[in-house]
């Protein structure tokens, strides 16, 4: 039993749970009325809970545990680091030997980028771009370029900042979201669009459609006035929306022609996930910023960050003085320490290979084995992220009425039969950990095969 302190009964955990714990992104009184699963130890991609069941973890805790649970290299990292030298900050001209190798370590697997910013989220790394592109525009002459362009239903954190360059209507919806300097264009979700903009197009076609709202909204505020376009290089938490090849090379055409950078975040999509280092190496882009998080210490601890390519990094150096900006952990010897274990053990593993040539091509062999299921529409997939696409009547692609949450009903079914799947509305989102074997792809698509069944 891992369960620190005393063992209690899974009641007892939850009771203690909903007296003190206020969880992110939860309603509180349904969480009481049913009480939290507690989940106390992990192996590889499967999880047990405090009842004794394992569930296989389809979503790698929360799209970070790439390595799987359990990987002792990590463990060792962080001990021999806390016993070393548990913390020590990088502002006033000091630093630490796990932050310059990590440092060194990035630039050496993004093409492209010599420098990085730490932070210990994906959050705070996307407040840290904010300030970087502002900063960057400002020295060179052009403060007018405030504005960063997002996309719908783009999810890039949760700070006040960062909830905002996100474009998720539920979130905006309290406290008064976004801030000023924030707008947002559709994203290239073919699915969503079937009614509308997509109907009767080439998926290359949509793809180059939903590019050029990009140069509409750009040419609509001025491109004087434009300092960033931030996007996922697949949509993860809007619901693994994996965009046609044309979208990402004529979005790079649009932001050259008017001079706007390119931030790519990478959170979910870095470190493998997508078959490539980089989501952007997927698609073909050349993003001038990029949002990491999660997958760099596989969630083992929090390290987020940004790489900063040479046209902003130059900048700063040569013409900014002091930035104005840094977190207490930035750099943080122990987060780093960890993150190099993490990408040594991705490298041994040639999980980021695996993915690309082994496991993503199965399990999206896997997932078109689901095309001929009663309620599914579709499927969409991108290494080692996919969707399933739920639909009532897939010939005519008629949606569930909303009120029957159909998404939340098959998730609960996942649950209960030893599988977390996630649901984003009526999509069912798989990211298993990138160590998942063929084998286990099959037993995960089995569950989710019966979760369907089920749901039906
Ligand atoms: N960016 C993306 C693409 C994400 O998926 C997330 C989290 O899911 C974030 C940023 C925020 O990261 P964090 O939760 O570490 O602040």
């Amino acid at each position: 039993n891992q369960t620190p302190g005393t063992p209690r009964s899974t009641r007892e955990w939850q009771a203690a749970d909903s007296a003190h714990f206020l969880h992110p992104f939860t309603d509180h009184q349904a969480l009481a009325a049913k009480g939290a699963r507690v989940i106390t130890r992990g192996e590889g991609i499967y999880v047990w809970d405090s009842e004794g069941h394992r569930i296989l973890d389809a979503m790698s805790g929360l799209w970070c545990v790439n390595v799987g649970y359990g990987q002792p290299a990590l463990e060792d990292a962080a001990l021999r680091q806390m016993r070393t030298l548990p913390f020590y900050n990088a502002f006033f001209q000091t630093t630490t030997p796990p932050a310059v190798m990590l440092a060194e370590r990035l630039a050496g697997i993004a093409p492209g980028f010599k420098h990085v910013f730490f932070s210990s989220s994906g959050s705070e790394a996307n407040d840290t771009n904010i300030r970087l592109v502002r900063r960057y525009w400002d020295l060179m002459g052009q403060p007018q370029r405030q504005v960063i362009i997002s996309r719908r239903n783009a999810y890039h954190g949760s700070t006040l900042a960062a909830a905002s360059l996100g474009g998720m209507p539920a979130m905006h919806a309290q406290g008064g979201l976004p801030i000023p300097g924030i707008v947002h264009i559709e994203q290239p979700h073919d699915w969503a669009h079937r009614e509308g903009a997509a109907r009767g197009l080439t998926r290359d076609d949509f793809g180059r459609l939903a590019a050029s709202w990009l140069e509409d909204k750009i040419l609509e505020l001025g491109s004087e006035t434009v300092a960033a376009f931030i996007a996922e290089p697949v949509q993860g938490a809007g619901g693994v929306i994996v965009p046609a090849d044309t979208y990402w090379p004529e979005v790079q055409r649009i932001c050259e022609r008017h001079g706007v950078l390119l931030i790519s975040d990478e959170v979910i999509c870095g470190f493998g996930r997508t078959g490539q280092w980089w989501g952007s190496q997927t698609f073909g882009s050349r993003p001038d910023l990029m949002t990491f998080a999660k997958g760099i210490t596989s969630g083992y601890v929090p390290l987020g960050g940004v790489m900063v390519g040479e046209r902003v990094a130059q900048v700063l150096i040569e013409r900014g003085g002091e930035f104005e900006h840094g977190y207490t952990y930035s750099g943080h010897p122990v987060a780093c320490a960890v993150a190099l274990a993490n990408l040594d053990l991705i490298e041994q593993l040639g999980l980021v290979q695996r993915v690309r040539e082994d496991t993503g091509p199965w399990l999206a062999r896997q997932l078109a084995t689901l095309q001929d299921h009663p309620i599914v529409g579709g499927v969409q997939s991108c290494g080692l992220m996919a969707a399933v696409q739920l639909s009532r009547e897939p010939r005519t692609g008629a949606a569930f009425d909303p009120a029957h949450a159909i998404g939340m009903v098959c998730r609960r079914h996942c649950f209960d039969h030893g599988l977390v799947m996630r649901a984003v509305g009526d999509r069912m989102i798989v990211a298993p950990p990138l160590v998942i074997t063929r084998e286990q792809i099959d037993e995960m698509m089995g569950l989710v095969r019966q979760a369907l069944d089920r749901t039906w």
